[in-house]
């Protein structure tokens, strides 16, 4: 085992030693949902409000909130930072695309990216983020890293939006445990009149307009005391976005980055509509079970699970049901059957146009036409000759 694998074991130790004094210190009062939780949401909430594109969390630690960011639909890069590497290697996976991201990829694009680096140092990459999020963040930099983190993040950074949380001292006289600060790597821990001198500072000097709230309420009777975490939403002034000075060194290291599949992507939207498809057509086919019932075909529409729903006698050349409606079947509610669909020898003939009517598959081709130039271009379904209609296997054989 090498040295830095030891030393990182030991701290790992320590920090957890440091969490459990902490947590003992602090068991007095319990938040309901979470703290921790109450802080995501309000970051998750705001980032659906404005719709953010490009969005930061800086001091990322086990990628927790990307873990929920990537869920907004609206952010299309989500980049997390933090000094720690062999944090940020252990957790990226809770960033990593899932296999239900292949299966219903997304609308729009999503690229996560992971780097090891310092909110003190500017990188390029990090320019033109419409959100930054750094939640309990700065009570871990010491005087000089806070100052060029202040001028990194609203000078050079200059996003819309930035979300900074932080512990409110006020409220630590409810934590009779905390002697001096709520955690060990705490280098201050700042009451509300001093984290909000220190923003309102910020904003005079980068144009930038704030709100202070906070998470976490108090029991009855100390609400002078405030929220336990204090949270300052911070607004660039429409009018002074910065003119970016594109430094050409890119000082963080990419960690770990993540292209997720999304319909943006031709290949992808293709393979989707297939899938959506047969998907389709695999209904319509269980919807119908050819019985045999000598020399007279009979259709017998059936559910998924077996039970019969309706019967209707069926010439077996080449026209469908005589009996209107569309049974459901389950797991497939918006086709199971068309009037139109035929079955000439082993084969279902779908008309292309019915598959066009079903609303998930609508959604993802533009036309008819275009649904026709997908199906015609793929081998894993087979159009009729004129091309206007999807052959299927009934799998009524025997
Ligand atoms: N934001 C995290 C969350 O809400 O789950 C928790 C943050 S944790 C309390 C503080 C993190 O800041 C640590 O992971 C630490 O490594 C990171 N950190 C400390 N100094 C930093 C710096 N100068 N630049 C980037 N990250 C830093």
């Amino acid at each position: 085992m090498s040295l830095r694998r030891i030393l990182h074991g030991i701290i790992l130790q320590l920090r957890h030693c440091c969490w459990c004094r902490q947590a003992e210190a602090m068991e007095t009062i319990t938040f309901s949902p979470p703290l921790y939780k109450q802080r995501y949401q309000l970051v998750v909430e705001l980032v659906e409000k404005l719709q953010a594109r490009k969005v930061a969390d800086l001091g990322c630690a086990r990628c927790t909130l990307l873990s929920r960011l990537k869920f907004c639909s609206c952010i299309e890069v989500l980049i997390g930072v933090d000094t720690d590497l062999e944090l940020l290697k252990e957790n990226m996976y809770r960033v990593s695309p899932l296999p239900g991201d292949y299966l219903q990829p997304r609308p729009s694009p999503l690229s996560v990216r992971l780097y090891q680096g310092s909110v003190a140092v500017k990188d390029p990459r990090m320019l033109d983020c419409d959100f930054v999020s750094c939640i309990e963040l700065i009570e871990h930099l010491d005087a000089a890293e806070l100052a060029r983190f202040s001028e990194v993040l609203f000078g050079y950074m200059n996003p819309a939006v930035v979300v900074i949380t932080t512990p409110n001292a006020d409220f630590n006289i409810l934590f009779p445990g905390v002697t001096q600060f709520r955690h060990c790597d705490h280098r201050f821990e700042w009451s509300r009149s001093e984290f909000q001198a220190w923003c309102l500072d910020i904003g005079r000097t980068n144009a930038y307009s704030m709100e202070f709230t906070g998470v976490g309420v108090g029991p009855a009777g100390t609400e002078t005391l405030g929220f336990c975490t204090q949270v300052a939403i911070f607004r660039r002034d429409p009018s002074r976005a910065k003119i970016k000075m594109k430094n050409s060194e890119l000082p963080y290291k990419l960690v770990y980055e993540a292209v997720y599949p999304s319909l943006q992507n031709r290949k992808i939207l293709h393979d989707a509509i297939l899938n959506e498809v047969i998907f389709a057509a695999e209904c319509v086919r269980r919807s119908f079970i050819d019985i045999d019932t000598g020399g007279q075909s009979e259709w017998r529409t059936c559910r998924a699970d077996g039970e019969e729903c309706a019967r209707a006698a069926f010439s077996p050349e080449v026209s469908g049901p005589s009996f209107g409606g569309s049974p459901e079947v389950a797991g497939c509610p918006e086709l199971s059957w068309s009037p139109e669909v035929t079955k000439i020898g082993a084969q279902l003939h779908i008309p292309v146009s019915t598959f066009f009517n079903n609303p998930r598959i609508r959604q993802l081709s533009d036309s008819l036409q275009q649904l026709q130039e997908v199906l015609q271009a793929s081998n894993r379904v087979k159009l009729s000759h004129c091309g206007s209609s999807v052959l299927y296997p009934a799998g009524d054989e025997n």
